[in-house]
């Protein structure tokens, strides 16, 4: 059974150079990348992908963080994609929760600038894939 994930390499990511490190992992994970896009996400897109997070404290400087430049959107698949992915990622935050090992705990500091995102659901998965790629949505 084979599944989708949205994932977003952040542009704190970006601005540091580690696209083709995360792109990397992923591959040699082996998940395949079925749609791949460097993009400046506008607001409303990035509200949208936020919204379960609105009302949080660190919800503005996350839809400002976001949009600051551009970021890599993707579309991965594999036998249990969701959860192999946010595995590659680590916990939300790279120290408390990330391990070493993980994109989050090798490479980040801080809970907001925190590398990637990655789908945690089906559902979430689905909604984000018609979000960040209509064409891909699903029937
Ligand atoms: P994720 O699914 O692991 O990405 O984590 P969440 O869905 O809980 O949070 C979404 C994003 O909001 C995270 O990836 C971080 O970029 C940011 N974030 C989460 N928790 C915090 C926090 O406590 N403080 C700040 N500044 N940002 C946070
Ligand atoms: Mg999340």
């Amino acid at each position: 059974m084979t599944e989708r994930t949205l994932v977003l390499i952040k542009p704190d990511a970006v601005a540091r150079g580690y696209v083709g490190e995360i792109l990397g992992r992923i591959e040699r994970k082996g998940l395949t990348i079925s749609a791949l896009d460097l993009r400046t996400a506008p607001t409303d897109v990035a509200a949208t992908h936020y919204a379960e997070h609105e009302g949080r404290p660190f919800y503005p400087s996350l839809l400002e963080f976001i949009t600051s430049g551009p970021l890599v959107a993707a579309v991965l698949e594999g036998p249990r994609a969701i959860a192999a992915f946010r595995q590659l990622a680590g916990g939300t935050d790279p120290v408390e929760k990330a391990l070493p090992g993980t994109i989050r705990g090798d490479f980040g500091l801080e809970a907001q600038h925190n590398l990637v995102h990655g789908s945690d659901s089906v559902e979430s998965a689905e909604r984000e894939i018609g979000l960040w790629f209509p064409h891909l949505a699903s029937r």
